[in-house]
């Protein structure tokens, strides 16, 4: 069970986790969240009961406006990332998440 278990996790070269940055629609304040790639997804089954990918709905809320933000992500059987949607919001490259947080204080 051990050995299969670093099986598992060592297949991947990056870690299990995903860090989602999405800015706010109405207000522009950037907010990210982690998704766990093992512990926070749902398994999706096809017709034939096996296992097809992998999905999450996570929520996620700015601290400006408050506004309720709802993202859907969806992954291969190999949890790499195929679609991702949301609503109330756009997401964003890591590097706008940052760029947007250096800009904070002098745009507010
Ligand atoms: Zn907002």
């Amino acid at each position: 069970m051990l050995q299969w278990l670093q099986w598992l996790f060592g297949q991947s070269d990056t870690a299990p986790v995903l860090l989602l940055h999405v800015r706010c629609a109405r207000c522009g304040a950037v907010v990210q969240t982690r998704i766990h790639l093992y512990n926070d997804v749902s398994v999706e089954y096809d017709e034939r009961e096996e296992v097809k990918g992998y999905w999450i709905r996570k929520e996620l809320m700015d601290d400006r406006c408050f506004r309720l933000m709802t993202a859907e992500l969806r992954f291969d059987r190999q949890r790499r990332l195929i679609g991702q949607e949301i609503s109330g919001g756009e997401i964003i490259t890591a590097a706008e998440y940052e760029a947007a947080w250096a800009n904070r204080g002098t745009t507010v």
